[in-house]
């Protein structure tokens, strides 16, 4: 190639500020003019959604900005053009971008030397090259990859430039989790969950607005840096995020709903943006998963909750061990004679002589999967109490231990539950297990399968909470179940609401008429009593007649069988 001695010396000094700095536009201003190019750039090949994906793992390597700034503009006399020439480059394989020359009006395509250009294109390359490494640095650096919007890092610099002119107290700093994600992702799919999320983030964005910002963290949790004084506007917008038209779930509509935590601050108070991150994520987290709540403003208070919880879980084991947690007894009671015709078995836990209840200690071994670990030593207790009793030539009714849907998923429950049966040489009649009700399609299966097994091997089985899931009547159907509880929130209602009135006699005919026994939980008044006994109902657990007592007394219940009918 012959080459203009000029060209040449414009060319390496260009290439010489490119190893030094960053080449000015005036660098490539002398060059286009010398060789009359009007507008030189680049355009990078963005896919559909702006992003330009490796093609050799179809990664996205960089977020697109708008059509018009795809291009690297390297310079532009802003004149009008005529025609123009384009290089392709590539890149493992695929062509990754453009370089496009445009020339002044009246320039034609003969009179011109396109090796001249072609070299000015290749030499140029590099350069956009790097700086498209650059740009691809900063994006990884601040952007989250899938959604385009930013990312942990960067919304931390962003509260500092913002807390710069506006007072940090004048911010809520909140951590937003969506509740169901997960659900989506279950029955629209995988690519409709990575839509979703990324429909999701582009709305906490405008949400954000320009004197907010948001950004996602990973998953489906974000975060997002509001002024107090909109708080209220965006937690009215974010109440349910309506997502729909996607192109992986044509014609299907998704209500996203989230777990939100906060963190307000005082006028006056320190505290850098990660500390108030960390705050609204633990108000987040515990609302999520201990406290059920969907909005938790952070507070001190929270962090003993959450001490707690963490020394709760530390502790199950030794727990265990050492006999802390153990069952108690409610007795349940033939109200037409006042006989005892059994019990449930009830975890508690006694840690330095104080109480810990069941609804503060379960939701917290949830969490860590730790209650189908509690349900078989609560169950194993209960067998060797029964055991012991019998030793002693008592006759102790049936006793109910509770198993939980996750207990179904432990592996050979069911073999575990007959061998702890089997070792404790008791008798299947002696026990029977309660069991909610269950609305998810997997847990629903599994549930039947279980009651199958167990019900063969002469176990009975009882719905516990009967009435508060989605699929009692079908469940009925479908299981072979020998007890039916009805739940403690019909009994309450069961005087002032004819409703309850309605569906409680409805259930209890049903359930006679199928042959199975109903059990009427939380009978705490003779009426409740008497309107049960009306309407075929008889036996009933509740404070009525106790509430659930330690080992000795529910011995001393069995010895004297203290109870009276209700007349
Ligand atoms: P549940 O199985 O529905 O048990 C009945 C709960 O209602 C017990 O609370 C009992 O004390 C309470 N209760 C009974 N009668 C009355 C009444 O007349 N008035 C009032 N106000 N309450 C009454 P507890 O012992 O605190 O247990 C709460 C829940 O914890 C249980 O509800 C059960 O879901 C769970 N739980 C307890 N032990 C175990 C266990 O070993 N395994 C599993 N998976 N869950 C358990
Ligand atoms: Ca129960
Ligand atoms: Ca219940």
């Amino acid at each position: 190639m012959i080459m203009d001695e000029k060209l040449q010396r414009i060319v390496a000094a260009l290439l010489k500020h490119e190893t030094t700095s960053m080449p000015s536009p005036d660098d490539f201003r002398e060059v286009c003019e010398y060789v009359n190019v009007s507008k030189m750039y680049y355009r990078i090949s963005f896919d559909t959604e702006g992003k330009y994906r490796d093609p050799r793992n179809n990664m996205m390597v960089i977020f697109g900005k708008q059509a018009d700034d795809d291009a690297m503009v390297l310079y532009s006399d802003g004149k009008k053009t005529d025609f123009k020439l384009e290089f392709p480059y590539y890149f493992g394989g695929a062509k990754f971008c453009d370089a496009c020359i445009e020339f002044p009006e009246g320039v034609t395509r003969d009179e011109l030397n396109m090796e001249t250009y072609e070299f000015l294109a290749d030499v140029v390359y590099p350069i956009v090259s790097r700086r498209n490494t650059l740009m691809m640095v900063d994006f990884a650096e601040n952007r989250d990859l899938h959604t385009g919007i930013p990312n942990g890092g960067f919304i931390r610099k962003q509260y500092d430039i913002l807390t710069k002119t506006v007072p940090a107290h004048q911010y809520a700093v909140l951590f937003i989790n969506v509740q169901n994600f997960k659900y989506l992702n279950e029955t629209a799919g995988n690519s409709a969950g990575d839509e979703a999320i990324v429909v999701y983030a582009h709305f906490l964005m405008k949400l954000a607005g320009d004197k907010g910002v948001a950004c996602r963290l990973g998953g489906d949790n974000f975060m997002l840096v509001v002024l107090e004084s909109n708080l209220e506007k965006v937690m009215a917008e974010l109440k349910s995020v309506t997502v729909k038209d996607m192109r992986s779930a044509p014609g299907k509509t998704f209500e996203l709903s989230p777990w939100i935590g906060i963190s307000h601050i005082k006028e006056g108070q320190e505290s850098s943006f990660v500390q108030r991150q960390e705050e609204a994520s633990i108000a987040c987290m515990l609302g999520k998963k201990q406290l059920n709540e969907n909005i938790v403003v952070y507070s001190d208070d929270l962090k003993s909750i959450l001490k707690r919880g963490k020394e709760m879980v530390a502790m199950f084991f030794p727990a265990i061990e050492k006999g802390e947690i153990f069952p108690y007894f409610q007795p349940k009671v033939d109200m037409r004679t006042g006989k005892l015709t059994g019990f449930e078995a009830l975890a508690r836990w006694v840690h330095e002589g104080r109480f810990i209840y069941p609804d503060q200690f379960i939701p917290v071994l949830s969490n860590e999967g730790l209650v189908p670990e509690l349900d078989i030593a609560i169950f194993r207790q209960t067998c060797a109490h029964i055991r012991k009793w019998k030793d002693e030539g008592l006759n102790p009714p049936r006793i109910s231990s509770n198993i939980s849907k996750n207990t179904l998923f432990m592996p050979d429950v069911e073999k575990r539950i007959l061998s702890i049966i089997e070792a404790t040489g008791i008798s299947v009649d002696d026990i029977e297990i309660e069991i909610t009700e269950t609305v998810k399609e997997f847990e629903y299966n599994r549930l039947i399968e279980f009651v199958g097994v167990l019900h063969k091997s002469g176990i009975r089985i009882s719905i516990d909470d009967f009435g508060t899931g989605y699929s009692s009547l079908s469940l009925i159907h479908n299981i072979e179940a020998d007890v039916i509880k009805l739940d403690k929130s019909f009994i309450d209602t069961i005087i002032d609401s004819s409703k309850s009135k309605i569906l409680i006699s409805t259930v209890i005919d049903m359930s006679n008429k199928l042959g199975m026994d109903v059990i009427a939980e939380g009978v705490e008044t003779t009426e409740q009593g008497k309107m049960l006994m009306e309407m075929g109902c008889y036996i009933a657990q509740g404070y009525y007649y106790s509430k659930p007592v330690d080992r000795d007394t529910a011995e001393d219940m069995i010895r004297n069988d203290p109870f009276k009918g209700i007349a």
